[in-house]
Order: structure tokens, then C-alpha cells, then sequence
């Protein structure tokens, strides 16, 4: 089966062959990124098809890359394939990434395929250059700074969590546009991203709490499990894979109007020189926020 694999995967990618991959690169910054999924904990492969599990370990690392504003170029694929599936499995897994690479354009030039007793890993790195203005980071935001978040939030669980679109177009064409200052994918749930983000700026944040923009399937998963209203599950549920942005208050307004991008853009809070995390509703006074979210 591997030899035959090889030979199949080979087909599709001209780059691979030497023992290492050559790549011409812009001059501009390097950005890199790598995550790890595992079967049993980021999929289950015997409740999802093999695709969706591939398509996923792309779009995690292409969630990262849009969160620094760089443009995704290559990535590097290792997997190691449980022994006991068929070369169809494999196939079947690998389309996924090729599909979503194909629409971003980024190209697989290299990366390794073993087989073994366990359960399905694999492992991208994705190489993308920096845009505009040069990377954005989460350290840049400042006391004062609108916080405005793509997209709704929460109830991932429910299938988002493999089928989102990561918000690379959309970040692109916003650092293009206006003085972002810092950003984040939320990747681990709404206020504990937004804690990471607050920290490496050197200050607290506040939320609005009434401008939460909520997902219909945390709604939808607030009604079947007792316990957590829908608002808990926009706040902590985590794999939104949403950016979140820290931006000057005086452009706020025309980010908001322009309408730049074909998805919702909501201020929900801002940054603030105190110190921690706050919620407020609208006409109360603010109470600190525990960031909750998946820790790892
Ligand atoms: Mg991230």
C-alpha cells in the first residue's frame, strides 16, 4: 500500500523527489506555522469522513498564518497513517488538504508519510510571507483599542469546527486597508484568546457582553446540554477560527461602513489599561471575567 502511495502522491506533487525541497521565496519576512492533529482528539475519523479530518490540518495552520496577516505560500505535510487502513483512506485524507491548498494557493512541497499501529497524526507546517505593512501580532494592541471579531461564535462542536473557512482573504484585505494594530485567531475559545491577546499587549480588555455576536449552533447546543447558556459557549467554546482584532478607535467606525469583507464584523469590546479580563452589559458596571477555553 505505502509504495503505492507514494507513487500517487508523487503525481500530484512535481516538488517532491530530492531530499529536500528547493523553494524560490520573496524577499519579504517568512512567516511560519505548525500544528499537530491527532484522531480521537481534533477528529473522529470513524464518525467523519477522511477528508474533512485533511481539509481540517490545513485550515488550522492557515487560521494561524491569517491571524499575523501573512499570505499562506507552502506547506509541509507529515502523516502517520494507521496500518490497518486502505490506500483509499489515504487518498481520501490527502484530497482534503489539496483541495483547500488549491483554493489559497498554497502549494504541499514536501512532507512525509509513515504507517503504524496507532491512530491517524498528522503534523503541517505552513510557510506563508508577510503582508502589507509586515506581520501582525498580538502584542501591538494598545489601552483604548476597538476589539471587533468576524464572524459569530460558538457551538463549533456541531460541525464548524471541521468545515470553517479560515479568514485569510479576510485579513489580508483588512491589513491592507486600515492600521490594524493586533489580532488572533480564536482558536481556544473567545475570552481566553482575547486574554493571550490582552497579556502580550501589556494590558486588560473588556467585552460587551450585550454585542456578542452568538452562532445559531450554540444556540442550538445551549438547548440540548444543560449547563452552559449560549453566550458560556461564545465565550469559551473555542475552534471559531475566527479573527479577532484589536484596532484605533478612530477607524472603527469607517471598518465597520466600508464593509470591506462578505462576513460580519462586530466590535465587542476594547482594550483597557487595567489589568485582567472584564464583561460588562450594557448600562452595569463591568465584573471580571474568568477566560475559559481549551487549554492544552
Ligand atoms: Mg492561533
Amino acid at each position: 500500500v505505502e509504495r503505492d502511495f507514494v507513487r500517487w502522491l508523487r503525481q500530484r506533487l512535481p516538488r517532491i523527489g530530492d531530499d529536500a525541497a528547493v523553494l524560490d521565496w520573496p524577499a519579504d519576512r517568512l512567516i511560519v506555522t505548525s500544528d499537530m492533529l491527532m484522531d480521537g482528539t481534533d477528529f473522529e475519523l470513524d464518525r467523519c469522513d477522511p477528508q474533512r479530518a485533511g481539509r481540517k490540518a490545513l485550515a488550522v495552520n492557515l487560521s494561524d498564518l491569517a491571524a499575523m496577516a501573512a499570505r499562506p505560500m507552502a506547506a509541509v505535510v507529515s502523516v502517520a497513517l494507521p496500518r490497518s487502513q486502505r490506500l483509499d483512506f489515504a487518498q481520501q485524507f490527502y484530497r482534503g488538504i489539496f483541495r483547500l491548498a488549491e483554493e489559497f494557493q498554497v502549494e504541499v512541497v514536501g512532507g512525509d508519510t509513515n504507517s503504524w499501529s496507532g491512530p491517524l497524526v498528522v503534523s503541517i507546517a505552513l510557510l506563508g510571507e508577510a503582508s502589507g505593512p509586515g506581520p501582525l501580532c498580538r502584542s501591538g494592541g494598545r489601552p483604548g483599542d476597538d476589539l471587533l471579531v468576524t464572524g459569530q461564535l460558538g457551538g463549533s462542536l456541531l460541525g464548524h469546527h471541521l468545515d470553517f473557512t479560515p479568514r485569510v482573504r479576510e485579513a489580508l484585505t483588512l491589513h491592507a486597508a486600515y492600521p490594524l494594530h493586533a489580532a488572533i485567531d480564536i482558536s481556544d475559545g473567545l475570552s481566553l484568546d482575547l486574554s493571550r491577546l490582552a497579556e502580550e499587549s501589556g494590558c486588560g480588555a473588556s467585552l460587551d457582553l450585550d454585542q456578542i455576536p452568538i452562532s445559531p449552533d450554540a444556540h442550538r447546543l445551549a438547548e440540548q446540554v444543560p449547563g452552559l447558556s449560549a453566550l458560556d459557549r461564545a465565550l469559551g467554546d473555542g475552534e471559531d477560527f475566527e479573527l479577532l482584532l484589536a484596532v484605533p478607535p478612530e477607524v472603527t467606525r469607517r471598518m465597520l461602513d466600508d464593509r470591506l469583507v462578505n462576513i460580519p464584523l462586530t466590535r465587542i469590546g476594547q482594550l483597557i489599561a487595567a489589568p485582567g479580563l472584564w464583561a460588562r452589559r450594557s448600562g452595569q458596571e463591568p465584573v471580571p471575567l474568568e477566560p475559559r477555553g481549551y487549554e492544552h
